[in-house]
């Protein structure tokens, strides 16, 4: 498969302008610039208009640009001279007069600079320009992401048949970790959740020093990172040892509202309603106020981008998108319990990208003997 047409997506970006109120952009988030130009370094800006593309970076990445940016002109700034000023020297040469800045990107001291360099044009703030293309993934890009769900999953596949009472958080992150990478991940797409009975029941926790042995409960939140930077992101809860009444009760809630969500999920569908689908089913248990956290998260170069679904969302979906599923009950103190699986959304519906068995009976582990 052939690989990115940067040149594509720059044009389509400069189509969005006219609505955007600017004639130009300078695009500092450092995704949005490696997938505008496939530039993988950092502290490099992209100023892009109609007639103009040029990389403003220092000496650092000189030879990098040179191989994965061949066909984009380089301003390569002297180390004495600030980010601002070269920014201001291709603003005046290019005329633009409407610049556009990235407000999600931006510092607002790097902005008060440049706003203080650049004396021909009028800087504009704007939002989600570039993060609006990348909701709507092309075929390269989902070749990658499955090759990131991949990885994943031969990750936690390791995990699970090596998993041991006396092996700590911090033991299981390890052992998930190494294993990607030996697969060929170059790392985690995020740092990974590992979280054993009450850490579970914190949704964004740190692997830390409880033993798999001291709760039947333990909770992988992981994903991968493919060389082109692609992400997956999923999560399983296993049991390790006897559950509780209440603890099968609170898993099959949890995957029932997990899968009506998915099987809503089609072009047209409003984000906010799938949101909803899972949040009534968890709110009819009993269970409203432990699930505190929006449905599900679109990713990519990005483990959190655009689209979001949750009750205040106001996007729909259209085919290409990937989003996350991860509804949870996290019960303070106690534990928690979160299914996550990546979908895309396709012409008809929905494809299910990840395949990690996720039923009842299948969250039950044995311990390596
Ligand atoms: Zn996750
Ligand atoms: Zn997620």
């Amino acid at each position: 498969m052939s690989g990115p047409n940067y040149t594509s997506r720059r044009s389509r970006l400069v189509k969005a302008f006219k609505s955007a109120g600017v004639d130009s952009l300078l695009v500092s988030g450092v995704s949005n610039v490696r997938y505008l130009t496939g530039f993988t370094g950092d502290s490099t800006w992209l100023f892009l208009s109609k007639t103009n593309t040029i990389l403003i970076s220092d000496s650092r990445y000189t030879t990098q640009l040179a191989n994965e940016c061949r066909e984009i002109d380089v301003d390569i700034r002297d180390a004495r001279k600030p980010m601002a000023v070269a920014v201001a020297a291709v603003v005046k040469k290019s005329n633009g007069k409407l610049v556009g800045f990235e407000t999600d990107h931006l510092t607002v001291a790097q902005h008060q600079t440049l706003t203080a360099k650049i004396e021909s044009a009028e800087l504009v703030p704007t939002s989600g320009l570039t993060e609006r293309l990348r909701e709507v993934k092309d075929n390269w890009e989902l070749q990658q992401i499955r090759e990131a769900i991949h990885l994943a999953e031969r990750g936690i596949a390791v995990v699970r048949s090596s998993l041991r009472p006396n092996q700590t958080e911090r033991d299981v992150r390890y052992t998930l970790e190494a294993a990607m990478r030996s697969f060929g991940a170059t790392g985690p797409g995020f740092e990974p959740i590992v979280g054993v009975g009450p850490t579970a029941a914190l949704p964004h926790a740190h692997a830390g020093e409880l033993q798999v042995s001291e709760s039947p409960i333990l909770l992988i939140d992981w994903g991968a990172e493919t060389h082109s930077g692609y992400r997956s992101d999923l999560t399983r809860v296993f049991f390790t040892g006897k559950i509780t009444k209440q603890m099968k009760t609170v898993y099959e809630t949890v995957l029932r509202a997990h899968q009506m969500a998915i099987a809503a999920i089609k072009p047209g569908a409003e984000c906010r309603m799938v949101d909803g689908i899972a949040r009534k089913i968890i709110a009819d248990a009993g269970f409203e106020k432990y699930f505190g956290h929006g449905l599900g998260h679109g990713f990519g170069l990005d483990i959190h981008e655009s689209v979001r679904m949750s009750p205040l969302s106001e996007q729909v979906f259209e085919p290409g998108m990937v989003v996350t599923v991860e509804p949870g009950i996290y019960l303070p103190g106690k534990f928690g319990v979160r299914i996550e699986d990546d979908i895309l959304v396709t012409n008809d519906g929905h494809e299910v990208l990840s395949s990690v068995p996720r039923e009842f009976d299948d969250a039950a582990v044995e311990f390596l003997a």
